[in-house]
């Protein structure tokens, strides 16, 4: 766990979240500000910065992580689409210094983002 980090402390169960999913390497969790009726955020476990910071032995970690998005898009009834979104970096818009996917869906997007 890194210190300061506040999804460390949410995976921890220091902070409250609201779970939708977990197992041993992804926690998913309802985002607090949510942009849309479904919006969930899919963090790794184990603390990474950013995709940025992935390397390939992480490969089978991102990999779960779609596919878990895949799975609670499903469970979320998200069958008209969905969109995945991992901001990254200062200009990538990313606030929270911890690996997460973004699940946003229930409405249509637009295109191109802000
Ligand atoms: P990003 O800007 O891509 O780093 O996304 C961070 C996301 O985390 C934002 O959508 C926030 O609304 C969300 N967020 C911040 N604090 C919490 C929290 N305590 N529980 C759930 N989501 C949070
Ligand atoms: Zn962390």
């Amino acid at each position: 766990m890194a210190a300061d980090c506040l999804f460390c402390k949410i995976v921890a169960r220091h902070l409250p979240s609201t779970e939708v999913y977990r197992d041993d390497q992804i926690l998913a969790i309802r985002d607090i500000h949510p942009v849309a009726p479904t919006h969930v955020l899919l963090l790794p476990v184990r603390h990474l910065d950013s995709i940025a910071q992935a390397e390939q032995a992480d490969r089978e970690l991102i990999g779960a992580m779609h596919l878990a998005a895949i799975k609670i898009a499903a469970q979320e009834g998200l069958d008209n689409g969905f969109r995945l979104v991992i901001n990254t970096g200062h200009d990538g818009g990313q606030t929270v210094r911890h690996l997460h996917i973004h699940l946003i869906g229930g409405r249509a997007m637009h295109w191109p983002p802000g």
